[in-house]
C-alpha cells in the first residue's frame, strides 16, 4: 500500500467518524470484542473499527466513503449467523456495518397485514409488534431474540414455520438497500402483485450482504393463530415421520405448522446437559416428532382432529407414543426441548455440522445413507440428526466421540463433510438449506455448483460490487 493509498484510507475513515459521531464508532479492542465474537468460534475475526449508522442517510454516506477509498465493509445484524458471513477477515483492513441503531418500526398496516422495518430490528420485536396488531409475523427461530430483520432477510433464514408460512424470502414485500456506491434504492412497496420487471429484491434476500446492505423491509403478516395444538410423538424411525406429517396434513386440512424431528440421543444429551429440560414421555422411543397444528379461527376443533390423526397412525405403526401439550406452559416445555438439542451439543463437546436439505420423502434415506458413511469413517462419533423435517431440511451433526481428542476430531471436519455433502448432492439436495455460504462453504460451492450458475452469481457480483467492498471474499 502507497503512502498516498493510505493517506486516502486515513482520511475516508476520518470523514465516515464525522457522519456517524461518537456513538456510531468503535474502536477500543475491548468493545470491539463483541462484534468480533464469532457464534460457531470457527473464525477470529479482526477489524478497523465498527461503524453504527443511525439511519439510511448515514448508511449511504458511509459506504459512499468506502466505496471512494475502496475499504470493505462487513454488514452485521445480530450476529448470529452460523457460516463466518458476519466475520471479517483476519487482516484487519475492513470494517464492519452494525444495523442496530436502525430499529424502528416504521409503519404497521393491519388492513394490508404489512409492517414496515428498519433492518437492526429484533426478530423477537417484529412478532411482538405484529402481535400487539391482532397479527402474526411467522418467522421463528431459535436466536430470535438476537438476530435482526436484516440478517434474517440477507441469509434467507428458514427456522420452524416455514412449511406453512414460507422462509425470510416469502415474507418479504419489498426492501430499502444501499447499494456499493452509496446510492439508496427504495424498493419498500407492499403489493401482493407487481409484474414491472426484474424483481430486484431477491437478488439482495440470501445475499449475504455481499450485494448491498438492507436498510428496511415491508414483511407480510398473517392472521394470528387463535387454536394451537402441540403434540411430542414418540416414532419408530424417520419413515413413520415423514409419513405421519402426510397423514397430519391431509386429517387436519393442512393446518400443520411445525413438524420437527428429533432423535433419542440427541433427547438425552439435552436433558444431561440443559437445566429445565424434562421427558414428558414414559418411554424412551428411538425418535420423535414435535408437531404443532394451528388455526386462525377458534373452535373447528383441532385438538379433536389432532387426536383422530394420532388413533389413524396407531394403527399403522406409525406412533408408539404421544403427549398432547395441555397448557401453554406445556407447549413451551416442548420447544424448549427442541431448543435445547442445539445448545446441547454445543456443550458437550466438539461437533461436525450439515445443514442439508433433501425432497421431504427422501429424508429417510438421507439420514440411512449418511449415517452408515459416518460410521464407516468415525466409528463411535454420534449422529445427531434433527431438525425441521417438515422441510426436508435435516441438521446433521457428528458428535466428538467421549474419549476423543477434540482439535483431532475436527481437523476431520472437510472429510466428514465431504462425505455427507456428496449423498445429498446424489440426491440433488442443497449443502446449505438455511443457514447460508458465509466464509464456512463458499470454496465448497465454487465446486458444487454448475459453471453456468456460478458464473451468473459471479457476473451479478461484478455488476453491483465491481470494486469488491461489499463483505469481501464471502459466498462468491
Ligand atoms: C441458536 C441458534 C438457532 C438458529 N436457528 C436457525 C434456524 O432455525 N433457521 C435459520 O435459518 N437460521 C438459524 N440460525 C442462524 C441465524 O440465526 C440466522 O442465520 C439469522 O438469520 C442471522 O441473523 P443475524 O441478524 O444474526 O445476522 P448476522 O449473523 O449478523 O449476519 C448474517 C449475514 O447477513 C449479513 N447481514 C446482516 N445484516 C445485514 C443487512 N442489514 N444487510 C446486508 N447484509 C446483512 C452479514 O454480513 C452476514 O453475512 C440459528 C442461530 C442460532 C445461534
Amino acid at each position: 500500500m502507497t503512502t498516498a493509498e493510505d493517506d486516502t484510507r486515513a482520511s475516508a475513515l476520518a470523514r465516515i467518524r464525522d457522519v456517524v459521531g461518537p456513538p456510531g464508532w468503535i474502536d477500543e479492542p475491548d468493545r470491539l470484542t463483541p462484534y468480533l465474537t464469532e457464534w460457531r468460534g470457527l473464525y477470529h475475526p479482526k477489524a478497523t473499527a465498527v461503524v453504527r449508522p443511525a439511519s439510511t442517510v448515514e448508511v449511504a454516506a458511509v459506504v459512499r466513503l468506502c466505496a471512494e477509498a475502496g475499504i470493505g465493509i462487513v454488514p452485521l445484524g445480530g450476529n448470529t449467523g452460523l457460516c463466518g458471513g458476519a466475520a471479517p477477515y483476519e487482516h484487519g483492513r475492513d470494517i464492519i456495518l452494525a444495523l442496530e441503531r436502525l430499529n424502528r418500526i416504521r409503519a404497521i398496516d393491519p388492513l394490508n397485514y404489512t409492517i414496515t422495518v428498519e433492518a437492526g430490528v429484533i426478530l423477537a420485536q417484529v412478532q411482538q409488534a405484529a402481535d400487539a396488531a391482532d397479527r402474526l409475523f411467522p418467522l421463528s427461530l431459535g436466536a430470535e431474540g438476537s438476530c435482526q430483520i436484516g440478517g434474517n432477510l440477507s441469509t434467507n433464514a428458514g427456522g420452524t414455520g416455514v412449511l406453512r408460512y414460507g422462509n425470510a424470502r416469502d415474507l418479504a414485500l419489498g426492501l430499502e438497500v444501499v447499494l456499493p456506491d452509496g446510492q439508496v434504492w427504495d424498493g419498500l412497496r407492499a403489493l401482493r402483485k407487481d409484474n414491472t420487471g426484474y424483481d430486484l429484491k431477491h437478488l439482495f434476500i440470501g445475499a449475504e450482504g455481499t450485494l448491498g446492505i438492507i436498510t428496511a423491509a415491508v414483511l407480510k403478516l398473517f392472521p394470528r393463530p387463535k387454536q394451537v395444538e402441540t403434540a411430542l410423538i414418540a416414532v419408530p424411525d424417520p419413515d413413520a415421520a415423514v409419513a405421519l406429517f402426510a397423514l397430519a396434513r391431509t386429517g387436519s386440512g393442512d393446518a400443520v405448522s411445525a413438524f420437527e424431528l428429533m432423535p433419542r440421543n440427541g433427547i438425552d444429551l439435552a436433558l444431561a446437559h440443559v437445566p429445565g429440560t424434562v421427558d414428558p414421555l414414559a418411554e424412551p422411543a428411538p425418535w420423535y416428532v414435535l408437531a404443532e397444528l394451528s388455526e386462525p379461527v377458534a373452535d373447528t376443533h383441532l385438538k379433536e382432529k389432532l387426536e383422530a390423526i394420532l388413533e389413524q397412525a396407531f394403527e399403522r405403526d406409525l406412533v408408539q407414543d404421544a403427549v398432547i401439550a395441555a397448557s401453554v406452559a406445556q407447549a413451551r416445555q416442548l420447544w424448549f426441548l427442541r431448543e435445547a438439542i442445539v445448545e446441547a451439543q454445543r456443550v458437550a463437546g466438539a461437533s461436525i455440522k450439515h445443514d442439508v436439505a433433501v425432497p421431504v420423502a427422501r429424508v429417510p434415506e438421507l439420514i440411512r445413507r449418511a449415517t452408515e458413511a459416518a460410521a464407516a469413517a468415525m466409528p463411535g462419533a454420534a449422529v445427531i440428526a434433527f431438525g425441521h423435517v417438515g422441510d426436508g431440511n435435516i441438521h446433521f451433526n457428528l458428535c466428538q466421540p467421549p474419549d476423543a481428542d477434540a482439535a483431532a476430531f475436527t481437523a476431520r471436519t472437510h472429510e466428514i463433510n465431504h462425505l455427507v455433502h456428496d449423498i445429498v448432492t446424489s440426491m440433488t439436495g442443497s449443502i446449505s438449506a438455511e443457514h447460508g455460504i458465509g466464509r464456512l462453504k463458499r470454496d465448497e460451492l465454487a465446486w458444487r455448483k454448475s459453471p453456468v450458475e456460478l458464473e451468473l452469481m459471479r457476473k451479478v457480483k461484478g455488476v453491483l460490487d465491481p470494486a469488491g467492498i461489499m463483505n469481501p471474499g464471502k459466498v462468491v
